[in-house]
């Protein structure tokens, strides 16, 4: 009577050691049929199936689905006949048998080499325990040849001790054995070739039974075929359980992997059998897999086709070696593959130079460009999957031809270039080289690339391009570096992409690669060698100019700061932030004189003394202009007063013919230039954005002399305070300015043309404050409004706009203030001289602050962005250490700003949609300002404080406030958002009592703890 036969553990790769039990997908009792999928399994690194080559009934114990079971140890077993199936215990005994199945903790080592084939047979030592077999070392490799032998006949063996290396179609490669015992003969020789799962050699148990003697010689098959009989002496043992590859059963090569799905040994090795290709069966196992049933259900391939021409040439050839063949074969799986190409040149000279900087190889650098162009078209990293399918594909491995030491290319596979860095990259690139040149790649270090480049830069060719293989869309052949560029090749398959596409990525490419500063961050110091006036210029005294000037003049710079006006300190100081906040002050204090009642202080009316609140006004701005420009001298920075323009790269013309002494008003240009020219190393253009009037009708008109329409430039000259007033635009500026104004005592309406006002601040807050303000008594602000026109003069103006409804309005004020926004004017700068890109109306940076010339940044209120003076100024600091060699960067989502009304709304970071528009999983928590004591005490009780986390790191992206106060509290929001903070961190911060921060401790342990709980409920 047979022994029920054991289903073990396999060992489905070669550094498999246990495996976890996915599913049974057979149930108790259930008939098995030779070839059958009875479980999947776990393995180090894919689920995959486990087949049974034997009939018979399943039968218990049967390991549980999610153990762990090391390899070689019993899963279930296979009994003859339904009554000898056993659902539970101990393994089971077949009738009339005395002693069990091999006990279900030993290991597959333990099992005997099974004998083998015929000729084989006779081989196999005595007490053999296990069988080394020829494995399957890549997914294209059927037979291997012995490179040597690591431990000879005799030698005690360790769980994973190397005892052979041998070579496959692509390197050579180590064979590990994951069973203890003593080496044993008969050993293939070395040089000889054996079947994948053919016997190498063999492990005894004791040194007694050890056969020192080799296998004899046998001829070797025809490569890539595995003819019947071609086997060593050893033949290949059969294993018990399924995974072992059973190709060796017939001696029959393997077919191929299908792309992008799995195949069961057996059913890859009846289609290797029957020449069918596997990529064009449906498969029905477990998500798609293709068993054997589909392959044995599939007709057999026809006979090759008439195919390639048999060409006659004298001489004999010989058989390729296994590179060769590998190589020949991709070629010819290119032929399938309709493909174009796409050329542009591509300087790779500040490339090269940023790589060396960073101590990388070009190539890695070049990849990992080649993973950023990808962000921006995807596509080129899918492919094509037979039949119809297109495979997308989010990781970038990029394939990067090497030459062996013995000839032959290999593709070494440099994976995730899109999220890893260059350092990383860079290291992995170096062993994976050193490596390949030898041929000692792993399988998996060679295969599976979704992008391929090949570089043949350093051998001087003009150009050339390379062949796309199966499984890949694109590859990018790189010629040698000209003065004009190099050029670079993309071949690409036009089943997934078209020629535009492969175009414009090839665009995105040439930027990354000519502006890698852009990405790879600072290359060293940017101030060429040269004999300049100045190392760096920069043009425009706001808060951006000023801040970067000292910046650089503090670390020994000479900088000249060129500003059309007296003084330093631009629209902040002048015409924005501080006189804007000089009559905000006053504001607050007729609001907090009406607002004390509630704690028992009679109220006296306040009454605004205009000319005093302006002389105040006007004194701060020319004690703090004063005060800067004495600092600017101080620290060495030449002050020019004058208007720039570009003259050249390296030239800047000082105008000094619209120069005034009134520091209030923004200058104009004079009609007849006059002035100096300047050279420099590098500049930086800090000239701000002046107000932006659209064109309304009469809205230009109005802004003459006399007219009743004014801008954040004029309203600074208003004799007195308005009566009435219309403001158009509801951000920040209009608000601030409307706020106020009616606070001052000024019947004022603000109109506004899309749906809601503040448009970048978070709207729950934005809307919040939309009813906080519409309360003050003498404020309206109306939405979704259309302006027809404005008429009038100053003290009559009219204003004629269509509400939501399309209902026609006019209003009568004593001036319209246009809050309509801010605009780069790049005209007078003679940009086109130097070639500085633009975006929109403003000049493109990337990170670093640095225009599309290397030598030439831009900062503040003229590139795209928050139009703040911070952020001026922080831009500022970042151009200076750039210029200086630094790596510094601006983040805008880092960024942060206040809109001064009452209550003041005030931001940092990331609101929830933002978070989730780049990705991340974010949640947020709120709380009132009315509950907190403080808020009570001084009756500030509008407005509400949010704190936004990323769910996975708990770490604070984004704080929003409406509150007054705001512009203190989001002080310690700042630091949250920029240090990175943890919810637990925040939480466990000591708060003072009573203040309003205590409000963010409880905020961020009560956010905490509502991810702790949700956590929880998700594990159950
Ligand atoms: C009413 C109002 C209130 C504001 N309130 C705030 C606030 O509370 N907080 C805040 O953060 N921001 C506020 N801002 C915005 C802030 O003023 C600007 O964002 C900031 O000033 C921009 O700084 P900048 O250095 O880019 O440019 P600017 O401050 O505009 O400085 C540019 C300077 O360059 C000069 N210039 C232009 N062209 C040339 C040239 N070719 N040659 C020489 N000089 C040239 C200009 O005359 C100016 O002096 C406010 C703005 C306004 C209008």
């Amino acid at each position: 009577m047979a022994e029920p036969y054991v289903i073990k553990m396999p060992q489905l790769s070669d550094t498999m050691t246990e495996g976890v039990v996915v599913s049974w997908e057979k149930t108790i009792g259930e008939k098995v049929e030779r070839g059958d999928i009875v479980a999947t399994v776990e393995t180090d690194k894919a689920i995959m199936d486990v087949e049974v080559f034997r009939d018979g009934y399943l039968s218990g114990p049967l390991a549980a689905v999610d153990s762990t079971v090391p390899v070689g140890e019993a899963m279930a077993y296979l009994v003859n006949g339904a009554d000898d199936v056993q659902r539970e215990g101990a393994a089971p005994v077949q009738a009339g048998e005395e002693e069990p199945a091999a006990p279900a903790a030993e290991p597959a080592a333990a099992e005997p080499a099974a004998p083998a084939a015929a000729a084989g047979a006779a081989a196999v030592p005595e007490g053999a325990s296990y069988t080394i077999s020829m494995q399957q070392l890549s997914d294209t490799m059927t037979e291997g040849v012995v490179v040597s032998w690591e431990k000879k006949p005799g030698d005690r063996i360790e769980r994973g001790t190397v005892v052979a290396t041998v070579e496959t179609d692509k390197a050579i490669m180590d064979l590990e054995v994951f069973r203890e015992g003593y080496l044993s003969g008969p050993l293939a020789p070395v040089d000889s070739t054996v079947l994948v799962g053919g016997a190498m050699a063999y492990l005894v148990d004791s040194p007694e039974q050890v056969v020192d003697e080799e296998a004899a010689p046998v001829a070797a098959a025809p490569t890539g075929t595995a003819a019947p009989g071609a086997a060593p002496a050893a033949q290949p043992a059969v294993r018990a359980a399924a995974a072992t590859p059973s190709v060796a059963l017939s001696g029959a090569a393997m077919a191929s992997r299908p792309h992008g799905r799995g195949a069961t040994p057996y059913a890859r090795a009846i289609a290797g059998q029957r020449g069918i290709d596997l990529n064009g069966l449906r498969g029905s196992g477990p998500a798609g897999v293709i068993v054997a049933a589909d392959v044995q259900g599939a007709p057999a391939a026809a006979p090759a086709p008439a195919g390639f021409p048999q060409v006659e040439v004298p001489g004999n050839g010989r058989a390729m070696n296994k590179l060769e063949k590998a190589i020949s074969d991709a070629m010819t799986g290119s032929l399938s593959m309709p493909t174009f190409r796409v050329t542009t040149h591509i300087k790779l000279g500040a490339l090269i130079k940023a790589s060396k900087a960073q101590g990388a190889s070009v190539t890695v650098t070049i990849a990992k460009a080649c993973a950023l162009a990808m962000q921006q078209f995807p596509k080129m990293n899918w492919c094509y999957q037979p039949q119809d399918k297109l495979v997308e594909r989010a990781n970038v491995d990029i394939g990067m031809a090497v030459s062996t030491e013995g000839g032959g290319l290999v593709v070494p596979v440099l994976r995730n270039c899109e999220s890893r860095d260059l350092d990383a990259l860079n290291e992995d690139f170096k062993d994976l080289v050193e490596r390949a040149r030898t041929r000692r790649l792993k399988p998996e270090e060679y295969t599976g690339s979704t992008f391929q480049i090949s570089n043949m830069g350093m051998l001087g060719v003009s150009h050339f391009d390379a062949i796309t293989t199966p499984g890949i869309t694109a590859i990018l052949a790189i010629a040698a570096n000209t003065e004009q560029g190099s050029a670079c090749t993309i071949t690409a398959d036009h089943r997934v992409v078209n020629g535009a596409e492969a175009a414009m990525y090839l665009k995105a490419l040439k930027e990354l690669v000519e502006q890698p500063e852009s990405w790879m961050g600072t290359t060293g110091p940017a101030v060429p060698e040269g004999d300049w006036d100045y190392d760096v210029v920069v043009v425009g005294g706001g808060p951006g100019g000023e801040d970067c000037a000292r910046d650089l003049a503090s670390h020994g710079m000479k900088v000249a700061l060129i500003n059309d006006a007296p003084f330093p300190g631009g629209e902040c100081l002048w015409r924005g932030c501080i006189p804007s906040k000089a009559w905000r002050a006053a504001a607050d204090r007729i609001r907090d004189r009406l607002d004390d009642e509630h704690l028992g202080i009679t109220p006296g009316k306040p009454k605004l003394d205009w000319n005093k609140l302006e002389a105040s006004r006007r004194r701060v701005l020319e004690t703090r202009g004063d005060m800067a420009l004495k600092t600017d001298n101080g620290v060495k920075i030449k002050y020019i007063q004058g208007f720039g323009r570009f003259v050249d790269a390296h030239t800047v013309f000082i105008d000094t013919s619209g120069n005034s002494a009134d520091p209030h008003t923004r200058a104009r240009l004079g009609n007849k230039p006059q002035g100096e020219s300047v050279t420099f190393g590098c500049a930086v253009i800090a000239t701000g954005a002046p107000p932006f009037v659209p064109p309304i009708p009469g809205a230009i008109d109005g802004l003459a002399e006399g007219g009743g329409v004014l801008t954040s430039d004029t309203v600074w000259s208003l004799p007195e305070q308005p009566k009435r007033l219309v403001v158009i635009g509801g951000g920040a500026i209009g608000l601030e300015m409307a706020q106020l104004m009616q606070d001052f005592g000024a019947k004022v309406t603000l109109l506004e043309a899309r749906d809601r006002i503040l448009a970048e601040v978070e709207p729950e807050i934005a809307k919040h404050l939309t009813g906080v303000l519409n309360d003050d008594p003498r404020l309206d602000i109306h939405t979704s409004v259309n302006i027809d026109k404005i008429s009038g003069k100053a003290g009559a103006v009219q204003v004629a706009y269509k509400d939501a409804d399309g209902k026609r309005h006019t209003l009568k004020a004593d001036y319209v203030i246009m809050g309509t926004g801010k605009r780069p004017v790049l005209d007078g700068l003679d940009l086109d001289k130097i070639g500085v890109a633009t975006e929109g109306p403003a000049i493109k940076v990337d990170v670093h602050c640095r225009t599309s010339l290397g030598h030439v940044f831009a900062i503040g209120d003229v590139v795209p962005g928050y139009m703040l003076a911070h952020t001026a100024a922080q831009q500022g600091r970042v151009a200076a250490a750039t210029i200086l060699g630094e790596d510094m960067r601006y983040d805008q989502d880092k960024d942060c700003g206040v809109i001064f009304t009452r209550p003041e709304a005030a931001f940092v970071g990331l609101s929830v949609e933002q978070a989730k528009a780049k990705g991340i999983d974010a949640v947020e928590a709120k709380v009132p300002m009315n509950i907190d004591a403080k808020a009570m005490i001084n009756n500030e009780q509008h407005g509400l404080i949010k704190l936004v986390a990323d769910k996975q790191t708990q770490r604070i992206i984004g704080v929003h406030l409406l509150a007054d106060h705001a512009d203190t509290l989001i002080g310690e929001a700042v630091m949250m958002v920029s240090a990175n903070l943890t919810l637990e961190q925040v939480g466990n911060a000591i708060h003072p009592h009573p203040t309003q921060t205590e409000l963010f401790g409880e905020l961020a342990r009560r956010l905490a703890s509502r991810l702790r709980r949700s956590a929880k409920v998700k594990q159950k």
